[in-house]
């Protein structure tokens, strides 16, 4: 079964058996029914929607005449996590909404799990990542971060040749793929197994590491020919409730969404209250709602201060999380958190809507409100050793975007050691 993992990870059977696959994979007919249906456009729209141009009628072509491997280098070559985007990409606003099925008012080709069925046998047969060049470089490049958008930029310049290490101050690679993305949309084996692949191409991970201060930008400069930052955001804001706190008890029952899907995800701590309150109605405010629910919460409410049209999530997330049982409170705004004074626990959330305020029954709070950027390190990181990219780049966006952004910064820092090398 596919390369090993070499990242040490204790998976949970009761998690797995909580979150089923969202999109189960397809088996051999039915992926081969569905590229059968697939036009291969010239001028494929579905391409140009891919933020890293995967030739999606090339790929699905290969499906159709049963060459799965060479499938898989097809979405290999443009997105070196192509097993994990065909499994988190929101392909409902990407590829999937630009096929051109949609325009006869039929259903669109289901890229995502046919781009699925090719990384899965890529990954059954244990292949490897191919090289793309036999030349050995000189150079040494080290990427800050091991979410996607380093691990791009990583497996690009190892694939071309250079020495690459990759620092990460978690415990384990793959950043939100591995941490934060809903477990029924990604498991962390499978992230880590993608992880494995690039390890393979010869990149160094070293875990636990922080770079935080100058000394430590400068310890990296003069021992790095370039440095890739792909440190992603930083820690999800705070809610700020004006009125009583009344001894809450935060450490416990206020949890952050990114560190409620961490935790569940990564550290077997399944706990969740009975009456959870979520505060915020971002994707990530969805995935820790649903994730709430999965878990065991009898009632879970989204908080939101607009109203539905405003929501940023997406559509598809606001249609899963109703089907799931989370229950959507609009033009609400948190005013204060009332607990039990004795035992610290939270027993109701009072919201204003309007000109009058009203409780919700809440055990457990989850504020779901974005992330911090990491403005310190990156003002520091500028120079011209520097790139940088992925989420700390664009502000967060989707996984797509920063691996994007982490191959191009990749072909930037092979390019302009072109001439020293030549
Ligand atoms: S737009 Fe749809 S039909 Fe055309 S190539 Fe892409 S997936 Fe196939």
């Amino acid at each position: 079964m596919g390369a090993a993992v070499p990242f040490a990870f204790q998976d949970n059977a009761e998690v797995a058996r909580r979150f089923p696959d969202l999109h189960p994979a397809f088996d051999s007919n039915e992926a081969l029914t569905e590229a059968n249906r697939c036009l291969n456009c010239f001028d494929a729209p579905c391409a140009a929607a891919c933020p890293t141009h995967i030739d999606v009628p090339r790929f699905i072509k290969k499906i159709g005449t049963q060459n799965l491997m060479g499938s898989a280098l097809t979405i290999l070559d443009a997105n070196i996590l192509g097993a994990s985007c065909s499994r988190v990409c929101p392909v409902d606003v990407l590829c999937e909404g630009a096929c051109v099925m949609l325009r006869y008012n039929k259903q669109p080709i289901a890229i995502g799990r046919l781009q699925r069925h090719a990384m899965d046998h890529f990954w059954e047969r244990g292949a490897h990542l191919p090289k793309k060049s036999s030349r050995r470089r000189s150079q040494k490049i080290v990427c800050i971060g091991a979410g996607p958008a380093s691990l791009a930029c990583a497996a690009e310049l190892a694939q071309q040749g250079f020495s690459v290490t990759v620092i990460e101050r978690h415990a384990l690679p793959g950043g939100l793929n591995t941490y934060g993305v809903a477990e029924y949309k990604l498991r962390p084996p499978d992230s880590l197994r993608e992880v494995a692949m690039i390890a393979e191409l010869g990149v160094e991970f070293r875990f636990g590491v922080s770079i935080e201060h100058q000394s430590d930008l400068a310890a990296l400069e003069s021992e790095y020919d370039a440095i890739f930052v792909g440190v992603g955001l930083g820690a999800m804001h705070e809610l700020h409730i004006p009125g009583a706190h009344h001894n809450v008890n935060v450490a416990v029952y206020v949890v952050d969404a990114l560190e409620f899907i961490a935790r569940y995800k990564t550290s077997g701590n399944l706990t969740v209250g009975n009456n959870v309150v979520v505060v915020g109605a971002g994707n990530t405010a969805i995935d820790a709602a649903v994730a709430a629910r999965r878990l065991g919460a009898a009632h879970v409410t989204i908080v939101y201060r607009r109203t539905e049209s405003g929501m940023p999530a997406f559509g598809f997330e606001y249609e899963h999380a109703k089907q799931e049982g989370v229950v959507f409170e609009w033009l609400a705004e948190p005013v204060a958190i009332h607990a039990d004074p004795a035992s610290g626990r939270i027993v109701s959330l009072e919201c204003a809507r309007g000109g009058s305020n009203f409780h919700l029954s809440c055990d457990m709070l989850i504020p779901a409100i974005g992330q911090a950027p990491l403005r310190s390190l990156l003002e520091r990181s500028r120079g011209p050793k520097y790139y940088t990219g992925g989420d700390c780049a664009n502000g967060g966006r989707e996984v797509v975007d920063a691996v994007a952004d982490g191959k191009r910064a990749g072909v930037a820092i092979a390019k302009s050691f072109e001439a020293a090398d030549a």
